[in-house]
């Protein structure tokens, strides 16, 4: 047993011209979300509820893309979705479509815990979540002005730079001349916004977990349903590891990506660092995503084949880092 570790991401697919001070407030952001993590895990608490704990302070926060801070809808609501998973018996819960649960990510485990079922969606979800007493607000506490701003940029026309997060050329406007850099399904998109948030953490009896949460992406259409609640695509635990993706959801679900990490390591025998390289290099589309993953052995890894990635990790060691890059 190689002792706890932990991974935290804010989101793959930065724009490379990110202004120092974000950055800086981004990596102040995830150290602290580290330290609760670390700290959990010195007094023993077990990965699931670490997970759950880390990705908590990341949705309350509004600097990433989950819970306050979420990135709006087509008509400017927030639809948030989030799942997590318990490698030791590959429980799991997910939902999507939330408009008024504080925290998503403890719904999501309430699903695992408290349904019968696996995965609730829109109104059947919240009704579960008054059910079960979760915390709700209005749908405005999740919008900021930052995000409405950007929804605006994007409605209007799409030859503008997209903010930090999104280098933006468009197409849609009427004859607008250049082609848009970022396509989806084969789609030119108008604008994407990453920072979706997630954790990785095996305890120190190698119990690994699992959660991601986010509010998709920038100006998607009402009903969207991305990777970051699907098992196996966005989150995926298991004996072996536990997975959080982020990127462009289409491209993280026709890869299954956090399952393949580890059908890798479980059918072809690959250690973590060598399932993360193989699954990012075969399975996935150049420039879409990334990922932190943790092994049952105590191994943290991350990769990612865009610009950037907001990520962390810590050992029980005592290593801890922070990037972006
Ligand atoms: N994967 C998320 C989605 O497509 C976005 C992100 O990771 O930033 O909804």
């Amino acid at each position: 047993m190689g002792g706890w570790a932990i991974a935290v991401h804010g989101g793959a697919g930065v724009d490379p011209n990110l202004p120092q001070e974000r950055q800086e407030e981004a990596k102040r952001l995830l150290s602290r979300c580290l330290e609760i993590g670390i700290s959990a895990l010195r007094s023993n608490l077990p990965a699931i509820d670490v997970v759950e704990l880390v990705v908590r302070e990341l949705e309350t926060d509004p600097l990433f893309n989950s819970g306050r801070g979420s990135a709006l809808t087509e008509n400017g609501t927030v639809e948030m979705e989030a799942s997590i998973m318990d490698g030791p018996k590959r429980r799991c819960g997910a939902v999507s479509g939330i408009t008024r649960v504080k925290n998503p990510v403890s719904l999501a485990r309430l699903v695992m815990e408290k349904s019968p079922h696996s995965y609730l969606a829109f109104s059947g979800a919240e009704e579960f979540a008054m059910k079960q007493g979760a915390e709700m607000v209005d749908n405005e506490y999740f919008i900021t002005e930052e995000n409405v701003g950007m929804l605006k940029l994007a409605k209007e026309a799409n030859s503008i730079l997209f903010d930090y997060r999104i280098p933006t050329i468009g197409t849609c406007g009427a004859g607008a001349a250049m082609e848009s850099p970022l396509q989806m399904n084969g789609l030119p998109i108008s604008v994407y916004a990453p920072e979706t948030v997630g954790c990785v953490v095996v305890d120190k009896e190698g119990r690994c977990a699992a959660a991601t949460s986010t509010g998709g992406l920038m100006n998607k259409m009402m009903g969207r349903i991305g990777d970051s609640p699907l098992i196996g695509s966005g989150t995926y635990a298991c004996n072996l590891c536990g997975v959080s993706c982020t990127g462009e959801g289409e491209a993280i679900i026709r890869s299954t990506l956090a399952r393949e990490v580890a059908a890798v390591m479980e059918y072809k025998g690959l250690n973590l660092h060598e399932a993360v390289d193989y699954v990012i290099k075969h399975r996935l589309d150049e420039g879409k995503a990334g990922l932190i993953a943790v092994s049952s052995t105590g191994e943290v890894a991350c990769g990612f084949n865009t610009t950037g990635m907001f990520r962390g990790c810590a050992t029980e060691d005592g290593f801890m880092e922070v990037g972006v890059w």
